[in-house]
């Protein structure tokens, strides 16, 4: 395969021509504040100067610019929410498609319960649209991130618990091929694609629209509480943690398709202060109800408490990270029980980090955990996402603003992230893999214990989507032969 090559002037000129009549926009540098909005990303540390930025607001302008694309070898990125910390979204000197400016439209089915969604969408539209009928769609847990990375990626959010991934609430796509054809993808038409899509999506088109199962949902009880970080509340929080989400001897856990939460650590504003232990939780359900199951985390007496109930779109806003920073994602996985001793090693390295690098204080860790029951219930092969099983993601997320603290903080995600990779190896809880994965093993029904969500960095293909990534091959040789779309666990097209 030839390498793609960066946009030049006569490229410009001609796609400017080949463009009239669509309404889309093709921005340079020159057009400063288009420009600067297109390749603006969520952290600015992923951000690439682009050659130019195609604005499109229809299916049309984007099928005559990958025609154009494909035929000339030109290296494109595609922004949906533009929430990819490692530039996924991003290109350097190439042609960016932004789909985030006006490609984000949502039309609600209420008796159908449906909605469908602009490929630029963020989770916050989704939510906002749907609440007014009662209706919520899984998505995820912020607001602000999009709609088309964390869908084609597979999806978590609070109502996995009840409704499973993302990807498995996701009816139908309208893609864009490499070629410029215009394809439906469902159940019932280009099935094979709605497969790969769901969990290897960055690798075949261009999602236009997405429609989405939605389901009906009531406020919910959520929040966070806060504690001062002391091995006692440590060790009696994690306890009561892993006795809400480990399954009984019927495989029954006590958060059953009700409870999400989060335990980490966080050093809240004002830059500098004290690190601070917390818990977020999730319930799908009244207060009293929510209280008892986290009652042993609400008997630590917080030493403040956000916990109250509020609509669905809110508990999707308890996260709104600082807008402007450079920020990175890292992912781990752990499985139950978590070790308190474990979580204190965790407390040592963010606190000498944080307190190290003072610019990085706003820095966060978070072992997520939403009851995976519901998740598991659909096999690894069902679609191209190949990362289910009981265990759950952790999220390292370092976040500074100074360039020059870039390698420093990346680093220290890494090292973390080995933390968690030898937890989950001293329990001997990953078992029965090829080895050939980022974690060495695999784990329940051939889990590759890798979110390619969270981990966009050195992990490859083959460790991301596992025993799927063979079937993904064919599909890449199918549907993007060239590998246009190549800058997310971009998939080698069997020959
Ligand atoms: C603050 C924050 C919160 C997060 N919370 C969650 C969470 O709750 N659950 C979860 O599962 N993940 C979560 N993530 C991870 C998230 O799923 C990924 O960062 C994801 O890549 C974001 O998608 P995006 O569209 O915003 O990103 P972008 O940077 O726009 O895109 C990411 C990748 O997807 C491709 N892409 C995007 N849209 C399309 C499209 N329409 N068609 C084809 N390709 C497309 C891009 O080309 C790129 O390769 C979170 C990340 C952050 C930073």
């Amino acid at each position: 395969m030839t390498s793609k090559r960066s946009l030049n002037e006569n490229d410009i000129a001609r796609l400017q021509e080949l463009l009239k009549g669509t309404e889309a926009k093709l921005v340079t540098p020159k057009e400063e504040e288009a420009y600067t909005t297109s390749i603006r990303r969520w952290s600015r540390a992923a951000e690439k100067p682009a050659g130019a930025c195609l604005i499109p607001k229809s299916n049309e302008a984007v099928s005559i610019t990958l025609k154009y694309a494909s035929q000339n070898n030109l290296d494109i990125a595609v922004k949906g929410g533009g929430h990819s910390t490692a530039g996924a979204s991003s290109t350097d000197g190439g042609l960016l498609i932004d789909l985030n400016t006006h490609m984000r439209t949502t039309d609600v089915n209420a008796e159908n319960q449906t909605i469908r969604v602009g490929g630029g969408a963020l989770w916050g539209d989704v939510d906002a649209a749907l609440a007014p009928h009662g209706l919520a769609a899984v998505g995820g847990t912020v607001a602000d991130t999009g709609v088309g990375g964390l869908t084609l990626g597979g999806g978590f959010g609070w109502l996995s618990v009840k409704h499973g991934l993302v990807a498995d609430n996701l009816l139908e796509c309208t893609v864009v091929l490499a070629d410029g054809r215009i394809v439906t993808s469902s159940a019932s038409e280009n099935e094979d694609l709605l497969w790969g899509l769901r969990g290897a999506g960055q690798n075949f088109g261009i999602v236009t629209e997405f429609v989405f199962r939605a389901h009906k949902q009531g406020d919910m009880w959520a929040g966070f509480m806060v504690f001062p970080p002391t091995p006692e509340v440590i060790s009696k929080a994690v306890e009561a943690v892993n006795s809400i989400f480990t399954p009984d001897a019927d495989g029954k856990t006590k958060a059953i398709g009700k409870a999400g939460s989060g335990i980490g650590f966080v050093k809240p504003p004002p830059a500098g202060g004290q690190t601070m232990f917390f818990v977020a939780s999730v319930f799908d359900g009244p207060e009293d109800a929510g209280k008892e199951l986290f009652k042993d985390v609400l008997a630590l007496e917080p030493a403040m408490s956000t916990m109250a109930m509020v609509k669905y779109e809110n508990a999707n806003k308890l996260m709104q990270p600082p807008i402007g920073a450079r920020v990175s994602l890292k992912g781990s996985s752990f499985e139950l029980p978590i070790r308190p001793d474990f979580v204190m090693s965790i407390l040592e390295a963010y606190t000498k980090f944080t307190d190290e690098v003072a610019d990085a204080a706003g820095t966060q860790i978070m072992f997520e955990l939403l009851d995976p029951t519901k998740i598991i219930e659909v096999p690894n092969s069902d679609m191209a996402f190949a990362n289910r099983g009981r265990h759950f993601n952790a999220a390292i997320v370092p976040l500074w603003w100074d360039k020059a603290n870039d390698a420093v903080c990346r680093q220290w995600s890494r090292d973390v992230a080995l933390l968690f990779k030898a937890e989950l190896e001293r329990d001997g809880a990953a078992t029965g893999g090829s080895g050939d994965g980022w974690i060495g093993k695999r784990g329940e029904h051939g889990a590759t214990m890798v979110y390619g969500n969270y981990d966009q960095y050195e992990e490859r293909s083959k460790d991301v989507f596992g025993a799927n990534y063979e079937r993904l091959q064919e599909l890449k040789a199918k549907y993007d032969p060239t590998n246009l779309f190549n800058k997310l666990f971009a998939i080698i097209p069997k020959a």
